[in-house]
């Protein structure tokens, strides 16, 4: 086994092997708190290793789409059990190579676990509907088939619940899978592989290959991948879906978001608060659902400022291993420098910056990509702080007085992942639900977590308009056939 301490190299798996890549270049995985510690070596394959686990995919691809979706999912509650028994382990790792607290790391585990247990359970459902016919005793119904091979991008900021989100309904509903994740977080990746292995999957339904673009695109245009599931930013997102696209493969998207909060004036602000900070500074700010604009009705607007900067002051920013920590460091290098350059662009746009802006480097951060929570005034819908996505701990505050005027601001954006209101007026959540530009709407709830049982997924340029999660995905990972049988 390749991947069983901090320091080895994680190789691929294919057909059931750790397996060397044909490339043998190796890069290293840092700790993002401190960038001296190596959390381990991940290979950077390419179109060769790609062919080989495809190769194997689809030769395992017949008998596991044989086997009954019942037997597919008791293997996937074995994964789930292994993944249970390693979870602490998998979530220090993840806290190393990530960056976010291990509070949050455990939690991400669990929801792992679970989303594992989910789809085990899909196994087992119906897949299928009874369709009156109009012909007398002639019987019509619908039934699924799996895509065949799929194709799985994954980021770094979930990276173990988003690679299982996509591979558990692949696999239950008779795909196999070819997994790419973020080189970012491949040590992490690989131990969420080693739990399917230990777990008993058979030979081949799961392939992982570690590496960036070239593997992704290698694996996007594989004549013998049939779907691709891939979760990024907005820019590779659109470049897979125009390959995917051109050579007919089905695939999904789940992108970017520039998710806004609306408070209104019969606000419970403590409230509002707390929901910001949570879903606009959790994980450092990089999660697709994070806040990262408020709008505040003017009557409210100075109280809710003081709140939120008395308590935003006050945030620990540390290792994710420090129990005292609140917040941990950004992912990487190229990551501090993006959320950087967005402060001082806000800054040279004319946002006043109420707290925060800098990068933290005194003698016990100063290995690690920390930035302090962050906090602009004065924005305007048109500054690129309120348009893109910065991916980072920064928000962007906005007054308003009437409803209208802040659902236009919010609406203003590519973007339409999620969203929140915080009001008590019944007839201000309906206008927003039914006026917000969002494929995720919560209501007095922090913008950043879907259950997983719900649909997951976003409207404009956040998504292809399919979705994640729950009984969703069996739209996405199957084909219907529709029979009618004359008999
Ligand atoms: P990214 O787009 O840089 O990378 C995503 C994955 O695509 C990685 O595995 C990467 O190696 C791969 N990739 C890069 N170039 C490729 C190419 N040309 N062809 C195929 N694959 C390629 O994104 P990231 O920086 O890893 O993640 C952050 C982004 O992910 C943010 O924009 C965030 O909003 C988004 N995200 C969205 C959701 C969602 O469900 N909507 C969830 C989490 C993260």
């Amino acid at each position: 086994m390749s991947v069983q301490t901090k320091t080895v190299t994680c190789h691929n798996f294919i057909d059931g092997s750790w397996t060397p890549s044909k490339t043998e270049r190796v890069e290293a995985s840092i700790n993002p708190a401190n960038t001296n510690e190596i959390v381990g070596y991940v290979q950077n394959s390419d179109a060769r290793d790609v062919d080989q686990a495809v190769k194997a995919a689809v030769a395992a691809q017949r008998a596991w789409r044989k086997r009954s979706g019942v037997e597919r999912g008791q293997i996937l509650y074995r994964v789930a059990d292994v993944l249970e028994k390693r979870a602490e382990e998998i979530a220090e790792t993840m806290t190393r190579e990530m960056g976010k607290t291990l509070p949050e790391a455990r939690g991400e585990t669990a929801r792992g676990v679970a989303i594992l247990r989910y789809y085990a359970g899909e196994g087992s459902r119906k897949i299928g509907d009874v369709i009156p016919a109009s012909e007398s005793g002639a019987l019509m119904f619908t039934t699924r088939v799996p895509l065949g091979v799929v194709g799985v991008i994954t980021p770094w900021n979930f990276p173990v619940a988003i690679p299982i989100w996509k591979a558990a309904p692949a696999l239950v509903y008779g795909n196999t899978v070819v997994m790419k994740p973020a080189q970012e977080t491949a040590v992490t990746a690989a131990k969420v592989i080693q739990c399917f292995e230990e777990g008993g999957i058979p030979s081949g339904v799961i392939n992982l290959v570690n590496g960036g673009a070239e593997v992704g695109q290698s694996l996007v245009n594989h004549p013998d991948v049939d779907g691709i599931t891939f979760t990024g930013s907005n820019d590779t997102g659109r470049k897979v879906g125009q390959l995917a696209l051109a050579r007919g493969a089905k695939y999904q998207l789940e992108m970017g978001g520039k998710n806004p909060v609306i408070v209104a004036a019969d606000a419970d602000l403590d409230e509002a608060v707390e929901a910001v900070i949570s879903g606009g500074l959790k994980t450092t700010g990089q999660k697709c659902t994070a806040t990262s604009r408020v709008f505040i009705q003017r009557e409210v607007y100075n109280p809710f400022r003081e709140k939120l900067l008395d308590k935003v002051k006050r945030l620990q920013i540390g290792s994710g291993l420090d129990p005292q920590a609140w917040m941990g460091p950004v992912v990487s290098e190229k990551q501090l420098e993006k959320v950087l350059w967005y402060i001082e662009e806000g800054k040279r746009e004319g946002a006043v910056l109420l707290c925060g802006g800098e990068r933290i480097q005194d003698e016990g951060r100063k290995h690690g990509y920390f930035i302090q929570p962050t906090v602009f005034e004065h924005v305007t819908p048109a500054m690129r702080i309120a348009q893109e996505e910065i991916f980072g701990p920064v928000l962007a505050l906005m007054p308003f007085d009437r409803l209208n005027e802040a659902l236009e601001m919010a609406n203003d954006v590519e973007f339409g992942l999620s969203a929140s209101i915080f009001t008590k007026d019944i007839g201000k959540m309906l206008s927003f639900i039914e006026e917000i530009d969002a494929g995720m709407i919560r209501i007095n709830a922090e913008s950043a977590g879907v259950e997983l049982q719900a649909p997951f997924g976003g409207m404009k340029k956040s998504s292809s308009h399919s979705r994640e999660q729950g009984q969703a995905a069996l739209e996405f990972f199957t084909s219907i056939k529709t029979v009618f049988v004359r008999a």
